[in-house]
């Protein structure tokens, strides 16, 4: 079914506790924790519980819960303070453009100087 948990989905088992994060965030819908290979000093990635691999499937499925993820995305920022020096919020989506977790996330980078267009 939609959104059920997949067997094979690493952010579905940091969901459930199977695997370990730094967790930083939680409400009903979202769990937001430290990306383990951080690109800068504030990197976190927030998922919703729910299982889509991308955030326009979120999206189209459940609206609410990717307005759920990017308020939590803004709360991170506010939490790190990096809301006073501009941070990115950030959703890669396939492989092409270096999606490599098929379940959805907004990355929340800060903390250094981000430049734009991102390369
Ligand atoms: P993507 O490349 O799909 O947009 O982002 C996936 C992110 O998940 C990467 O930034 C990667 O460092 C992070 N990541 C991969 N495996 C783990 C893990 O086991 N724990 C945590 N906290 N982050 C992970
Ligand atoms: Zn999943």
């Amino acid at each position: 079914m939609a959104g059920e948990p997949q067997p094979d989905c690493l952010f579905c088992k940091i969901v459930s506790g199977e695997i370990p994060a730094t967790i930083v965030r939680e409400t009903d819908t979202t769990v937001a924790f430290r990306d383990i290979n951080p690109q800068a000093p504030t990197h976190v990635l927030v998922i919703p519980r729910l299982h889509y691999a991308d955030a326009a499937s979120l999206g189209a499925a459940e609206p609410q819960v990717l307005a759920d993820v990017l308020c939590e995305a803004g709360n991170v920022a506010a939490d790190e303070k990096v809301d006073q020096t501009g941070y990115r919020v950030v959703f890669n989506t396939g492989a092409g453009a270096g999606q490599t977790v098929f379940h959805a996330h907004a990355h929340v980078l800060g903390g250094r100087g981000l430049a734009w267009p991102p390369g």
